[in-house]
């Protein structure tokens, strides 16, 4: 058995018990292969144990592994901050994009796709950790930023994201999970038209079993399938960071 699939089984285990312990069936937690600075080799590994759903956080990185990858029955999220002079690269191989955490990015899909002619899935993430680093829409402006967002055409709002605060402590990161799910309550009592929420997207590797009893209906994990990065989270996340762009 390689590592990627001893891991793979650790993790359904995970779920399966963080479901047991709040009664939830784990048939409603998708797991989402965060896959990172990994090549497509490894992710090849996971995909032949029966794994369909991946994201990526770099348009560069959707680009180097299409090709290997293209004869997998793969879903491809982008789950990372998404560049705008990158964003129509970005559509030419992704599905669905969980990180719409601007206006003016929704609004650049919105015209690229009319363009195409074409709908695209999105997410919308929130910072609900309230760190300066992470991207994402402030919880306060969910309503409006729903609202306005709806009004695009060609995107479909199907969920919600978030990255919780990223602590060893998971318990830490529970409020910031919690906002999510009430992010998306409020977003359905609102019933603002052309919204069909589906997804909460929460939960990776340290907080997995949290972000299940907070709802999360999809968990996101690189690390404990794929194992330790080298590269520091903070390129993925930080804005600010000038390394942002060194390739991998
Ligand atoms: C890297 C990443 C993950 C997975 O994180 P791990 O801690 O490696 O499991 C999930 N979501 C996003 C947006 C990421 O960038």
């Amino acid at each position: 058995m390689s590592d990627v699939e001893r891991n793979l089984k650790a993790i359904y285990e995970r779920i399966k018990n963080a479901c047991i312990a709040c009664d939830r069936s784990p048939s409603e937690v998708r797991l989402m292969l965060a896959t990172k600075t990994n090549p497509a080799e490894r992710i090849i590994e996971a995909l032949k144990c029966g794994e369909t759903l991946i994201g990526e956080n770099r348009v560069q990185e959707l680009v180097a592994k299409a090709d290997a990858l293209s004869g997998w029955p793969i879903e491809k999220h982008m789950i990372g901050h998404l560049q705008s002079n990158k964003a129509a690269k970005a559509l030419d191989h992704v599905t669905c994009i969980q990180s719409i955490d601007r206006m003016s990015i929704a609004e650049r899909l919105n015209t690229l796709l009319a363009k195409r002619e074409k709908q695209l899935d999105v997410y919308l993430q929130f910072n609900t950790s309230g760190e300066s680093s992470k991207f994402g829409f402030d919880p306060n402006e969910a309503v409006s930023v729903a609202r306005e967002i709806a009004q695009f055409e060609h995107l479909k709002i199907k969920g919600v994201m978030t990255i919780g605060l990223l602590v060893p402590e998971p318990v830490l990161s529970r409020s910031s999970l919690r906002d999510l799910r009430i992010i998306y309550d409020r977003l359905n009592e609102e019933a603002i038209p052309g919204i069909d929420l589906q997804e909460i997207s929460m939960g990776m590797s340290t907080d997995l079993e949290v972000a299940i009893e907070e709802g999360s209906t999809m968990v996101r994990i690189g690390t404990d399938i794929f194992g330790k990065r080298e590269t520091p989270p903070g390129i993925f996340w930080n804005e600010n960071d000038p390394s942002r762009e060194a390739p991998i």
